[in-house]
């Protein structure tokens, strides 16, 4: 049996670690990268440095971001009373790729999912509780922030960290440190200016079981909930369904 360098196995080892990759791509890429030159190696080393320096989460929404709060929630031109809700980061390029919606968002980092034992405390289901009653740092901040988000406050215990795995060790740094300890300095406004939650998670049963527990969350709080229109395929993820559908699933959506 065919054995690499040591080198090599683990570099088709940290490979396979990335969603997608199985371990013949793993190889490839392994082999591909190991051809490549040194100069090519040291830009995916500068690039992946630079990533794991700069990027952590939003401290209002938990999107990811170089800046805190992230350039969504400092934009004066989003509409602050509208939150749309979605499960991770990539749904919200979904969204912001359609293009027509000026609201904020809210990034869960997960949905709830009794069978593996992830429940609302798991997930960013009280940061959004928050932001709705316009407790804590709840709303548009006031002020900006420290460049690097607060991986802390995504990044909960539990299975959910599987997802924030990665950015979880990267707030090892100094610098994630000293944005995680200014992050609780937010200004709480009076009040909040939250009119609508739009809940953008998949639909797929995860997706509906979290939709229907923020439902029942959000609407005692005077706030008008809706859930993205029928048209997404059941089951389908929402950052594979094309922009037009994406588009129609938004402006059609209906209160719940
Ligand atoms: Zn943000």
């Amino acid at each position: 049996m065919q054995t690499y360098p040591k080198a090599i196995a683990g570099l088709i080892d940290e490979l396979r670690k990335i969603p997608g990759i199985g371990p013949k791509t793993a190889q490839r890429l392994a082999f591909h990268l190991v051809v490549s030159g040194k100069s090519s190696i040291d830009l995916l080393i500068d690039s992946l440095a630079e990533v794991r320096d700069t990027i952590g989460y939003c401290s209002v929404c938990g999107n990811l971001t170089d800046i805190d709060p992230c350039a969504i929630c400092q934009d004066p031109q989003r509409d602050a009373s509208v939150i749309c809700v979605v499960g991770y980061p990539k749904d919200v390029l979904a969204i912001e790729r359609v293009g027509g919606y000026k609201g904020l968002y809210h990034v869960l980092h997960g949905y709830i999912e009794p069978l593996k034992g992830i429940g609302p405390d798991d997930i960013r289901v009280k940061e959004l509780i928050a932001r709705v009653t316009g407790a804590g740092q709840a709303g548009r901040p006031l002020e900006t922030g420290q460049t690097g988000g607060t991986v802390e406050q995504a990044g909960h215990a539990g299975q959910h960290t599987k997802q924030a795995g990665h950015l979880a060790q990267a707030g090892q740094s100094a610098k994630m440190g000293q944005a995680q300890q200014v992050s609780g300095t937010g200004q709480a406004r009076l009040g909040s200016q939250v009119k609508e939650v739009i809940l953008a998670t998949n639909p797929d049963i995860d997706g509906e079981t979290t939709a229907l527990y923020l439902a029942r969350a959000l609407k005692p709080l005077g706030v008008k909930v809706t859930r993205l229109a029928r048209g997404l395929p059941f089951g389908a993820d929402l950052d594979y369904a094309d922009e037009v559908t994406l588009a129609r699933a938004l402006e059609g959506r209906s209160e719940i």
